[in-house]
């Protein structure tokens, strides 16, 4: 843990975020600027800055968090099978974009009507 990094303050409870997921690895929440219908973050509960500095002895908890990846896009919104699915991607370090400097992989899908795909409203 870090005592001033925003996500190990979600992770501790301290600052309130929209929860969907948890487990002794991760812990998966709304993104408060969502780019799409469906836009989580998934960030490892211990506080790792980002992929630069991920080790061969953390490739257990990584995968068992990348295992949860599918599932948890399922069930909050993306949808199933070839012409659904997500994007699942992790900025890394400043001249990879990223912003907030704890590892956090964006979980990213739904409906993309500005890519001129097909809508159907129920
Ligand atoms: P990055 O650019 O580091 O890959 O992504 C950081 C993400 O964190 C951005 O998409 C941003 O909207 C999100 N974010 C920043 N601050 C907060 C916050 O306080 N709560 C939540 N839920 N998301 C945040
Ligand atoms: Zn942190």
């Amino acid at each position: 843990m870090s005592e001033n990094c925003l996500f190990c303050k979600i992770a501790r409870g301290e600052i309130p975020a929209r929860i969907v997921y948890k487990d002794d690895d991760c812990i998966v929440f709304h993104d408060i600027n969502p780019a799409a219908p469906v836009h989580l973050l998934m960030i490892p509960r211990q506080h790792i800055v980002s992929m630069q500095d991920i080790t061969d002895e953390d490739s257990v908890w990584l995968g068992r968090m990348m295992a949860q990846a599918p599932k948890i896009a399922l069930e909050n919104g993306c949808n199933a099978g070839p012409d659904g699915g997500f994007r699942l991607m992790a900025n890394s370090g400043i001249e990879g974009g990223q912003e907030v400097l704890h590892l956090h992989f964006h979980i990213i899908g739904g409906k993309r009507p500005w890519k001129g795909q097909q809508v159907t409203i129920a």
